[in-house]
């Protein structure tokens, strides 16, 4: 009998279309999907706005969500309602509109039960003198409705310069946004409850953007993390290893950089993996730039081999 324990879920992505999206998602990483605004890769997903499917094997067609609920085994019997989480990556050709994320508590009572979001971004590529937005410079509460309310936006928002390999952690309550240019695997809480704060004074199809900047002031953390602790490079790990890049309540990240053959042990609930540049196998089965698979509880030990980078995620038992 075939062990299904052992078989690698691939997921087929679903794809986003959005103002500030452009063609990298279909012309660099291969998604069938038409359009030049294509902004998200919501890679592995069970959020009822994208629910990516099993794309072969034992469980083709089924969807992820479907999949957590008829095979929780594959899951580690994980006490949770849903997948926890959501990987994407994210492609924007423009400035995003700044946001800022409620926790558990605060969406359960305010958003119909939904999950909180943490996230958190690994920088897949940007330009040189990039930056983003993370955090604010109000040093007090008063202070940060005074600014909101005057529409002090240039003192308020802090940009910080990034890299091509940076990471970086969101926290709910963390004013974030990334800029024009910038290509990030975000791994997130399975939510997609986002408050609005400014968004340039942009206009789509001749009207503002909602805002919401009520919801906004109650959830901002004041005042914000440091620039410096906000910010972290993880660009000189070791190779041929799993490297645990962050650690939090909500999730656990890892970057694995495959160069001839790496081997460890999938002991997690469960490990979702996206391949981020090059090629390879993961045991039997050939994976690429784009791909995204879950290994399920109990794999066992993993053999990955070939020249690729990938970074993938789990929970807490
Ligand atoms: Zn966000």
């Amino acid at each position: 009998m075939e062990d299904k324990g052992k078989e690698l879920l691939f997921l087929e992505p679903v794809c986003t279309h959005n103002i500030w999206g452009g063609k990298k998602l279909r012309e660099e990483f291969g998604y069938a999907v038409e359009g030049d605004d294509l902004g998200e890769c919501w890679g592995i997903s069970a959020h009822p706005e994208g629910d990516g499917m099993i794309r072969k094997g034992s469980y083709q067609g089924k969807t992820l969500s479907q999949m957590w609920a008829e095979h929780p085994e594959l899951f580690g019997n994980l006490p949770y309602d849903r997948y926890p989480l959501l990987t994407k990556i994210i492609d924007a050709q423009d400035d995003l509109s700044i946001q800022v994320h409620p926790d558990d508590a605060y969406a359960q009572k305010n958003e119909n039960g939904s999950l909180g979001k943490t996230e958190c971004w690994y920088i897949m590529d940007c330009k040189e003198d990039a930056t983003l937005v993370v955090g604010h410079n109000a040093k007090t509460k008063d202070e940060l409705d005074d600014m909101v309310a005057q529409g002090r936006w240039q003192e308020l928002i802090r940009e910080v310069p990034i890299r091509k390999g940076d990471f970086i952690q969101i926290d709910p309550g963390t004013v974030h946004a990334i800029k024009a240019d910038t290509l990030i695997l975000e791994t997130q809480q399975n939510s997609a409850i986002t408050y609005r704060l400014y968004d340039y004074g942009r206009l789509q199809n001749g009207k503002p953007r909602q805002l919401h900047i009520d919801k906004s002031l109650d959830v901002i953390t004041v005042p914000a993390k440091s620039a410096e602790d906000s910010v972290k490079s993880i660009s000189s790990l070791p190779e041929n290893q799993l490297n645990q890049i962050y650690t939090c309540e909500k999730y656990t990240v890892f970057k694995l950089d495959v160069d001839g053959t790496a081997t460890f042990r999938q002991g997690y609930p469960f490990l979702a993996a996206s391949v981020l540049e090059g090629e390879g196998r993961v045991n039997g089965d050939e994976v690429r730039k784009g791909d995204h698979f879950i290994l399920p509880c109990g794999y066992g030990e993993v053999e990955a081999q070939g020249n690729m980078s990938l970074i993938l995620s789990t929970v807490e038992k």
